[in-house]
């Protein structure tokens, strides 16, 4: 079995709904993303996927969450825009961008000492 493991990032906002503490008042992140892929088949010339079109992909897939409070779309309206909802966003959505490909797991760190894994 192969694992390939591409990076991207968001700057964002947002604010916790029912939190008690810092993090219930608007502020930003920079969450940086790793989504592992893996497979256990290769092309013609040995590749699982093409890291440039991977790590495109990412990028493309990010840009409407990028830049943005993260509360203000539909889908952390119903779930608080946490870490953890983050990154399985990015999971089950990704997954339809980058199909037959297999996700893994989704680490999403919103700083340099914490971070989530999410994976099926
Ligand atoms: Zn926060």
């Amino acid at each position: 079995m192969y694992e390939l493991t591409i990076k991207g990032d968001i700057a964002s906002a947002h604010y916790l709904k029912g939190y008690q503490g810092r993090c219930k008042d608007l502020h930003g992140h920079t969450w940086a993303i790793e989504v592992t892929l893996k497979s256990n088949h290769l092309d013609s010339i040995g590749m699982v996927a093409d890291f440039a079109i991977l790590k495109k992909q990412l990028k493309e897939f990010l840009m409407p969450i990028d830049h943005v409070c993260l509360n203000d779309l539909p889908y952390f309206k119903d779930n608080n825009p946490t870490t953890e909802n983050i990154a399985k966003y990015i999971y089950q959505n990704f997954a339809k961008v980058i199909a037959p490909l297999t996700i893994k797991q989704v680490q999403v760190w919103e700083s340099e000492s914490a971070s989530v894994v999410y994976y099926e």
